[in-house]
């Protein structure tokens, strides 16, 4: 049985998470753009540019692999939610950083691919 309250929290719930989704698809085709932008340059570089592309590629993979883990989440209903202790990650953490899967005290002691602020 649901109260008028919980329905309309619920909603909010609903909404939030398309707001989510939108910045993580927004995000990924960004990331995607920028990885094909970068392999299109690289044969133009010098064999020093080429190091950092394929640094700076190896990173955009990554961001890549994050952001769509989290949409991931959206699509099942975990985001939001640490993926260690199940705490609720701090919203304006996720404006910020909407690829976020652990919460503040968690990420401290997550492997670097994890963390916040990566
Ligand atoms: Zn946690």
């Amino acid at each position: 049985m649901f109260k008028a309250l919980d329905v309309e929290a619920q909603t909010m719930n609903r909404v939030k998470l398309g707001y989510f989704r939108l910045c993580l698809q927004r995000e990924i085709v960004q990331c995607e753009q920028e990885i094909a932008t970068l392999r299109s340059s690289v044969r133009l570089m010098t064999s020093r540019e080429r190091g950092d592309a394929a640094r700076q590629l190896s990173d955009l993979h990554v961001h890549l692999m994050q952001l769509e883990d989290a949409l991931d989440r959206v699509n099942d209903g975990s985001y939001g939610w640490c993926l260690r202790c199940g705490s609720a990650i701090d919203p304006t953490l996720l404006e910020w950083l909407p690829y976020l899967a652990l919460c503040e005290s968690c990420s401290a002691s997550a492997p670097p691919h994890l963390r916040q602020g990566g």
